[in-house]
C-alpha cells in the first residue's frame, strides 16, 4: 500500500467523518460512502462533544447544534433542573458532517454497502444496485451499530432496546428529560417546532415487553402515567409509527486487523443513558489515523499499532459501562425489577476510579501517538492510569518518575530534580506532590 491508495471509509457519522478528515490531514486520499440514516432521530449532546466536534475539524456539523435548553432529570425519586443539552437533529448533524468532508475535498459517494469481500490485496467493496465493487487496500469500518461484527469477538451487555415515538402538538420552549419508570427509563425532548421526541428504553431478555402489535399501546400508557411525561404529551398527538433501535452495549474485542479497523459505535456502543455516544465515537475516530498510518507505513510496529489501539477501545468500553451501571444503581426504587437488578452490577464490581497509589508507579515502555505514528516511549503508569502517560502539561513525565526514584532520604523532590534533572522541573513538582 502506498500514500496515494484511496483508503475507503465506510460510514459517514461522527466516527466516519473525523476518521476520514485526520486521514485527509496526514497525506492520504480518502473517499466515504454514506448512506442517509433511515428515520429520523433526535439526541441530546453535552459541550464534550460540542468539543470533540469542534478539535477533530467539523464546522459544518458545528452549525447543525442549536443552543442549550434545560434539562430536567428524575431519577431514584428525585427531580432536579440542573444541566443543559443541545437537541440535534441527527439529519442535520449527519448532513454537516458530510458538508465538512467535501470542504476538504475528500470524496463522498452515496450509496448502500450492500458486501465486503476481503481477497489477497485489500477489499471489494459492493454498492447496493451496483455490479462493480469499489476496491480499497485499507478499510475503515464506520457504520455504527450496523456494521456487520457476527464473526467477530464481542462482548454484550444486558440486551436493551430504545423504542421512539414522535408526536407533534403546539410549540413549545426547547428542552428535555430523563426519568425512571419501573421497567426502565424514558429520554423525551420537545424542539421549537413542536415536535416531541420520546424514547422508553427496556429490558429485551426478561421479556416483559408485549409482542410487536401491542407496543404502541405499552409505550402510551407508561406515558400518560408518567407524570414528567406530561409536559411533552400534553395537546400532542403521536405521528407516524414507533421506530425500534437497539441499544445493548457492545464491544467489538477485536476492532483492528492489519488491514482493516473499526471506529465509532462499530467498535463499541455504549448504553444511551450517559448520552456520551457521539463522544466516545469521536474517541476511538481521533485515535484511528495515526493507527492506520503505522499500520500502512511502518508495519513492522503494526503489532504495537494494534495493541495500542485495542486497549484504548477496551479502556473506553469499560469506562462508560461502569460510569451507567453507577448510574443505574443509584435509582433504587424497583431493586428487584430485572431492567435494573441487571444493570446495576454490569459490567463487574470494579470502581470506576482507583484510588491512586504512589506506590504502584511504574516507568514502563508503552506505545503513544507521536508524530502521526504509534510508537514506543517511556510512560509513568499507576493502579488509576494503566495506559500510562506520556507528557503532562507539556513536559514528558517518565524522567521525573525515575528521578524521584532516586531521590535520597531527607532531600526534597525540589533538591531531587535539581540534582538529577539539572533543573528544578517546576511543572514535574507539581506532579511530584501527589506522587
Ligand atoms: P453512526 O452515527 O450510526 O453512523 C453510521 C453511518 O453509517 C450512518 O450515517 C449510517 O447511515 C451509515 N451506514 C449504516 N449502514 C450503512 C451501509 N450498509 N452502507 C453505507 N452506510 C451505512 N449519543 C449521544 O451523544 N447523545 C444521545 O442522546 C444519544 N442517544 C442515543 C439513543 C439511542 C436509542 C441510541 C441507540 C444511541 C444514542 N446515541 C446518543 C449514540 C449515538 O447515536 C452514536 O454513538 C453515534 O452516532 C455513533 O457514531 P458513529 O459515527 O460511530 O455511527
Amino acid at each position: 500500500a502506498s500514500m496515494t491508495d484511496p483508503i475507503l471509509v465506510l460510514g459517514g457519522g461522527p466516527a466516519g467523518g473525523a476518521v476520514a478528515l485526520g486521514l485527509a490531514k496526514l497525506g492520504f486520499t480518502v473517499a466515504v460512502v454514506a448512506t442517509p440514516r433511515p428515520f429520523r432521530a433526535m439526541e441530546g449532546v453535552s459541550e464534550r462533544v460540542v468539543e470533540g466536534l469542534r478539535n477533530v475539524g467539523f464546522r459544518y456539523a458545528l452549525e447543525a447544534l442549536p443552543a442549550p435548553t434545560p434539562r430536567m432529570a428524575s431519577w431514584n425519586g428525585t427531580a432536579a433542573t440542573a444541566n443543559t443539552e443541545r437537541l440535534v437533529d441527527r439529519e442535520q448533524l449527519d448532513a454537516g458532517i458530510l458538508q465538512d468532508l467535501q470542504a476538504a475535498s475528500i470524496r463522498v459517494i452515496t450509496g448502500r454497502v450492500s458486501k465486503v469481500e476481503e481477497h489477497n490485496h485489500g477489499f471489494d467493496v459492493y454498492l447496493k444496485g451496483q455490479s462493480e465493487p469499489l476496491t480499497t487496500s485499507f478499510l475503515v469500518e464506520a457504520r455504527g451499530r450496523s456494521a456487520p461484527s457476527a464473526s467477530l469477538p464481542r462482548k454484550r451487555g444486558p440486551e436493551t432496546v430504545s423504542l421512539l415515538q414522535y408526536w407533534q402538538g403546539a410549540p413549545i420552549a426547547p428542552c428535555s428529560a430523563a426519568a425512571s419508570f419501573t421497567e426502565g427509563w424514558a429520554w423525551m425532548a420537545a424542539g421549537a417546532d413542536g415536535t416531541r421526541y420520546l424514547q422508553l428504553t427496556f429490558d429485551v431478555a426478561s421479556k416483559t415487553l408485549p409482542e410487536k402489535s401491542l407496543l404502541v399501546a405499552h409505550c402510551n400508557q407508561i406515558l400518560l402515567s408518567l407524570p414528567q411525561a406530561q409536559h411533552f404529551t400534553q395537546d400532542a398527538e403521536p405521528t407516524g409509527e414507533l421506530h425500534a433501535r437497539t441499544s445493548t452495549p457492545i464491544l467489538c474485542e477485536q476492532a483492528v486487523g492489519e488491514r482493516w479497523i473499526r471506529v465509532g459505535d462499530a467498535a463499541m456502543a455504549v448504553d444511551p443513558l450517559s448520552g456520551n455516544g457521539i463522544f466516545q465515537s469521536l474517541s476511538s475516530a481521533l485515535q484511528a489515523p495515526a493507527v492506520i498510518n503505522t499500520l500502512i507505513n511502518k508495519p513492522e510496529n503494526a503489532a504495537l499499532a494494534q495493541q495500542f489501539y485495542q486497549q484504548r477501545v477496551d479502556h473506553l468500553f469499560h469506562r462508560f459501562a461502569r460510569i451507567g451501571r453507577d448510574f443505574y444503581a443509584l435509582e433504587a426504587q424497583w431493586p428487584t425489577q430485572p431492567f435494573w437488578q441487571q444493570r446495576a452490577c454490569w459490567p463487574d464490581t470494579a470502581p470506576l476510579h482507583q484510588i491512586a497509589d504512589p506506590s504502584s508507579i511504574e516507568v514502563v515502555m508503552m506505545p503513544v501517538v507521536k508524530g502521526g505514528f504509534i510508537e514506543l516511549a517511556e510512560v509513568v503508569t499507576t493502579n488509576d492510569q494503566p495506559l500510562g502517560i506520556w507528557h503532562l502539561n507539556g513536559q514528558p513525565l517518565a524522567p521525573i518518575a525515575k528521578a524521584l526514584a532516586q531521590r535520597k532520604s531527607h532531600e526534597s523532590s525540589e533538591a531531587c530534580f535539581t540534582r538529577v534533572l539539572g533543573m528544578p522541573a517546576k511543572a514535574a513538582a507539581q506532579w511530584a506532590l501527589w506522587a
